[in-house]
């Protein structure tokens, strides 16, 4: 059976008999809180003998839950090491060399990924624990080639570059290597060494793959892991690791996106993990058999994440393309047992709407505006940067361009069923100019910075734009006479520095009749005194639509004519093709979902505000038919009456609860 929820199980539950009763009694007083339980291996690096006691001891136990009708998988906690944090375990079986950084350094912690002797034993261990025959088995998300603490990038030992120099027959030592995957002038040997990184990511998998395949063939493997916009450092997508353990176990592989978040003090975050896993599902190989989200609750207690703050993040990674749920809810026993119950119940409660929601976005994907980012990043113009800048997203793609999907534009990666794209300036330099074309041949939304980075690398011509730097701190933006802005022409919009982001305001200079003028900036003190143009609408030269904004258009602290006139820009560059448009100003995060042929199938819409919404006006487009309902955890499923034909057509949302969420449901 395909779990829905899963709960990953710590050494406590694993070493205590009572522990793990405990909390089978409490699945099994909330039926459907929980379809398997994860055991995993020993955490750190304990004698081979040592995992074979422990593996004895979860062999029993995985008996006892599956008695009970719960299903029962396996952790693989680490394989290359998590990083210095894990010095705290067992090490005495660590005998092998240790993973190398490029500037020489050592983490003690982590593993050569190439040293035969660490394979052997991650092989002997994984055929130890298989023996539960585990229905899955999760490589944990330390199968990675960078962030191995204090080795941001590995591994570079003696072993790792003579197999690269055999592998792409060349003769580097240690330096010269690290020059050459950093060489300004050309990406050829970074290419290879990315290429070069997979294998030996495969090779480790392998390794798992392998043994789990002589134990228990029924068994698939999957890998956990971390946003591709953490780094580029082994690629921008992982189909030869998926693809490579595919070939071994014969059957499709399994993906466990993950990424932080461990509680809801800042509950706003939840977006940015949801973002990130997003991402990730789009970067998947098109045969997976689960996309199995992470949620995890570190450290496990009372002052941690809440029960209603794990729900909401549970739906809202079904709407960001999950289709299944991994929950680390009580691996630290910080807690008894009886504290979990509440969560269980819960749970068990939203089951039926969540299961409601996963079935309607089979064959689905998100719509909306996909924000670029270049699957081969890594390939990026290294002059003038420092080393490894290609690896690394500090600063760009990441959480920086999420601000405006807490007031309703529908934020996605760009992917097939994306009508209008988002590009931020960090992106553009991961891209080649061929992508950069093939971008602006579609609809987009960007700022004066990234029209500032084209013009330096010479496409000047696609928008036929300047930018100026100019004294902003006297001049406010306000929408222009235009009919995008509607009611709100002449409306002003203080930006203060609070507001402003990185990077100061530009102004735009328009050098051609395919400019629209949206905003300008006028003098704080007299707003007849126009200063520059803050905002355009442009045809481009390659036949797509971009709206240019001067200045911020990251922050999530927007008036309601800079959201309006965002939201329609978004709608405009996209030639009215948005599936959803969310009239009402407010604080609502609209998810909407299209199958293949581009129909909207559902809407997840978020009060992410700790206030009530006012009651919200939406437009759905293209629909998959012409019954919609609204669908909330708590209530049945009501009708919504709608107002035109399925090609376009308005509902009405009663007001929604703070931090609550629906599903407009296009049937
Ligand atoms: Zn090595």
């Amino acid at each position: 059976m395909t779990p829905f929820y899963s709960m990953r199980l710590g050494a406590k539950q694993q070493s205590d008999f009572d522990n793990l009763v405990a909390f089978v009694d409490i699945f099994t007083r909330h039926r459907g809180s929980c379809d398997e339980v994860w055991f995993s291996t020993s955490y750190g690096y304990p004698t081979l003998d040592r995992h074979r006691e422990i593996a004895d001891r979860i062999v029993e136990a995985a008996a006892y839950v599956r008695g009970r009708g719960i299903g029962a998988s396996l952790q693989i906690s680490n394989t290359l090491g998590h990083g210095s944090y894990a010095r705290v375990q067992d090490f005495s079986g660590f005998d092998w060399d240790d993973m190398v950084g490029p500037d020489g350094a050592h983490a003690r912690y982590c593993c050569c990924p190439r040293d035969p002797r660490f394979l052997d034993y991650v092989s002997t261990l994984t055929s130890y624990y298989a023996r539960i025959k585990p229905d899955y088995v999760w490589i944990d998300d330390d199968l990675r080639m960078h962030h191995h603490h204090p080795v941001e990038y590995g591994c570079f030992c003696d072993r790792c570059v003579s197999e690269f120099n055999r592998f792409c027959r060349r003769d580097y030592a240690r330096e010269e290597l690290v020059d050459a995957i950093n060489d300004p002038d050309s990406s050829a040997v970074r290419e290879l060494f990315v290429r070069y990184n997979q294998e030996t990511l495969l090779l480790v998998a392998s390794a798992v793959a392998d043994a789990v395949m002589r134990v228990s063939p029924e068994s698939t493997v999957g890998v956990q892991q971390a946003s591709f916009a953490w780094s580029s450092y082994s690629g921008g997508n992982f189909h030869r690791l998926f693809e490579g353990i595919r070939k071994i176990t014969g059957k499709p592989s399994a993906v466990r996106p993950g990424g932080g978040y461990y509680n809801d003090h800042a509950p706003r975050l939840v977006l940015d993990k949801a973002l990130n896993l997003n991402l990730q599902t789009l970067r998947m190989p098109g045969n997976m058999s689960i996309s199995q989200a992470e949620v995890e609750n570190i450290p496990h207690n009372v002052s941690g994440k809440s029960v209603r703050g794990t729900l909401l993040e549970s739906a809202i990674y079904l709407a960001y393309g999950c289709t299944s749920l991994s929950y680390s809810a009580f691996m630290i026993p910080n807690e008894p047992p009886a504290f979990h119950e509440p969560l269980m119940a819960a749970l068990a409660a939203w089951r039926p709407f969540l299961l409601r929601y996963a079935a309607l976005n089979r064959g689905t994907t998100n719509g909306g505006v996909g924000i670029v980012l270049s699957e081969t990043h890594y390939k990026m113009e290294m002059r003038d940067k420092p080393p490894f800048a290609w690896a690394s997203f500090r600063g760009t793609p990441g959480a920086d361009v999420f601000g405006p999907v807490t007031y309703g534009l529908p934020l996605t990666w760009q992917n097939p069923q994306t009508p209008a794209l988002l590009l931020h300036p960090a992106a553009v330099d991961g891209l080649s100019d061929e992508e950069i074309e093939d971008v602006f041949r579609c609809g987009v939304i960007t700022d004066a910075h990234t029209v500032a980075k084209l013009n330096e690398r010479g496409l000047k011509r696609i928008l036929g734009l300047e930018v100026e730097e100019f004294d902003e701190v006297k001049s406010i933006d306000i929408a222009a006479d235009h009919p995008l802005n509607a009611d709100y022409v002449g409306q002003s919009w203080y930006h203060f520095y609070t507001t402003m982001g990185p990077r100061l305001p530009l102004k735009i200079v328009v050098e051609n009749d395919r400019a629209e003028i949206i905003g300008n900036y006028v003098l704080r003190t007299d707003e007849t005194v126009v200063t520059g143009v803050s905002g355009v609408l442009v045809e481009t030269s390659l036949g797509g639509r971009a709206a240019v904004f001067g200045y911020n258009l990251w922050t999530n602290l927007v008036n309601s004519a800079k959201r309006h006139q965002i939201l329609r820009a978004a709608d405009w560059v996209s030639r009215d093709a948005m599936p959803a448009f969310l009239h009402t100003p407010s604080q609502v995060a609209v998810i909407p979902r299209v199958n293949s042929r581009g129909k909207l199938v559902s809407v997840m819409l978020v009060n992410v505000s700790i206030d009530s919404t006012p009651e919200l006006s939406l437009t759905l487009r293209n629909g998959a038919g012409n019954s919609v309902a609204w669908l909330t955890p708590e209530r049945e499923a009501e009708p919504l009456e709608s107002a035109g034909a399925p090609e376009e057509t308005i509902v009405r949302i009663a007001p929604m609860a703070p931090w609550s969420l629906g599903i407009v449901e296009v049937a």
